[in-house]
């Protein structure tokens, strides 16, 4: 089974834009560029929601008939460990391996050593394709990154053997993240990782390394974008040289976690991956959800008062919710609207504040991130929420498929 050039993540947690999502491929499709959507929800998205991995693959099966789409689409296992992965071995054909706990974890000495003598030649000065520099590679550098990353790649070896034993290898596709974690890989260090990913066997078609900045949910990146796109593009042209010395997968390529609203990253990604001819996985999630609010603010009546009492319910609840995300959200309380206020708003102002529209002075960065983590309060309100969804399908749906279509899939590969 193998990952198309384009794809995206479409996590969709209450399972029910899957739909306005595909419409959303559809156009891109048809102006001849296609993008594969690849549903993906983690463990601790279905335990806080209360849904299976069967419920995605139903979901994403119910889209794909109803939409007629005849292209590739996918179901995606994100962020499993040996822990929970026994219960998506059924549902899913997309697995990504999290092995970020395990970097820094240092493998036995005497397997460092044996790996450093096996890859020898990786020091020295790598003139590589497409870059203006040569990588350097020392012998320290070499045995540091062995250190560093040599037990992670092997856990995600394990865990790869033990779904491809049930699964059997072929039948699914492979990514292996280390995302969650505070360092970045550097792109010297991504050449040894994909060589130990090789010794490992795994035939990984996408790799989601840590990259530098932050990663914030739901909006904008927070960093320095030259440097980003410097690390970016030169992770696309290690990986190209990986592929061919390490006999890697030929489609293996960069998968870009809590990918979606980073605007101002779209450019030099598709500037790179148009002069490199690379293909790319933006991950994305949450960014779905925050459109369900949208709309349902936009809808009036009790569509918005089902997202205000989000909003009332979940900022009782701020430590809680927000405790769980604390790496990857920057919310600070004294930037958020009292909920006396909020309850004030009509639909068009709730939905200018967390709307992604940077340049709208209502918009509210803090707003968006804590309603980001609010999809639980939703969660437990239950059939309350998702008759609020049907009663205003269409509202949402134009929100969710105007959001992935012209923020996202446009930017990228239009
Ligand atoms: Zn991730």
């Amino acid at each position: 089974m193998k990952l198309e050039k384009y794809s995206m993540g479409v996590g969709d947690r209450f399972g029910r834009q899957g739909r306005a999502q595909l419409q959303a491929m559809q156009v891109m499709r048809a102006a001849g560029v296609p993008v594969v959507p690849v549903w993906n929800k983690s463990f601790r998205e279905h335990s806080i929601i209360h849904t299976q991995p069967m419920d995605v693959r139903r979901a994403a099966d119910a889209a794909v008939a109803a939409e007629k789409w005849t292209g590739g689409y996918h179901v995606d296992a994100d962020h499993i460990s040996l822990k929970n992965v026994d219960g998506f071995v059924a549902a899913s054909d997309f697995f990504t391996l999290d092995v970020a706990d395990h970097i820094g974890v240092a493998a036995p000495e005497a397997d460092v050593a044996a790996f450093v003598a096996r890859h020898g030649d990786l020091v020295g000065s790598h003139m590589i394709a497409g870059m203006d520099r040569p990588l350097e590679v020392t012998a320290a550098s070499l045995a540091a990154s062995a250190r560093k990353y040599l037990h992670a790649v092997r856990e995600a070896g394990r865990l790869y053997r033990h779904i491809a034993e049930r699964k059997g290898a072929g039948n699914f596709i492979t990514e292996v993240s280390m995302d969650e974690t505070n360092l970045p890989q550097t792109p010297p260090e991504m050449l040894v990782i994909l060589a130990a990913i090789a010794d490992e066997k795994i035939p990984a078609q996408t790799i989601a390394p840590k990259f530098t900045g932050r990663f914030n949910k739901g909006v904008d990146y927070v960093g320095d974008v030259a440097v980003f796109a410097g690390e970016f593009a030169a992770d696309v042209c290690v990986i190209r040289h990986a592929i061919k010395r390490f006999g890697l997968p030929e489609n293996l390529k960069l998968s870009v976690h809590s990918g979606s609203d980073k605007f101002s990253l779209y450019a030099p990604i598709a500037e790179a991956i148009r002069r490199l001819d690379a293909g790319v996985h933006l991950k994305t999630a949450g960014t779905t959800w925050l459109e369900e609010m949208i709309g349902l603010a936009e809808a009036g009546g009790e569509g918005l008062a089902v997202a205000r009492d989000v909003y009332r319910l979940a900022f009782g609840r701020f430590d809680e919710l927000c405790g769980p995300y604390a790496t990857v959200i920057d919310v600070q309380v004294a930037r958020l609207p009292t909920v006396e206020t909020v309850l004030q708003w009509d639909g068009p102002r709730f939905a200018r504040a967390l709307r992604h529209v940077p340049s709208c002075p209502d918009f509210n960065p803090d707003f968006r991130q804590f309603i980001h983590v609010g999809y639980k309060v939703a969660a437990e309100m239950g059939p309350r929420y998702l008759s609020a969804l049907a009663a205003h399908e269409a509202v949402v749906a134009r929100n969710v498929r105007d959001n992935i279509l012209e923020r996202h899939l446009k930017p990228l590969f239009a």
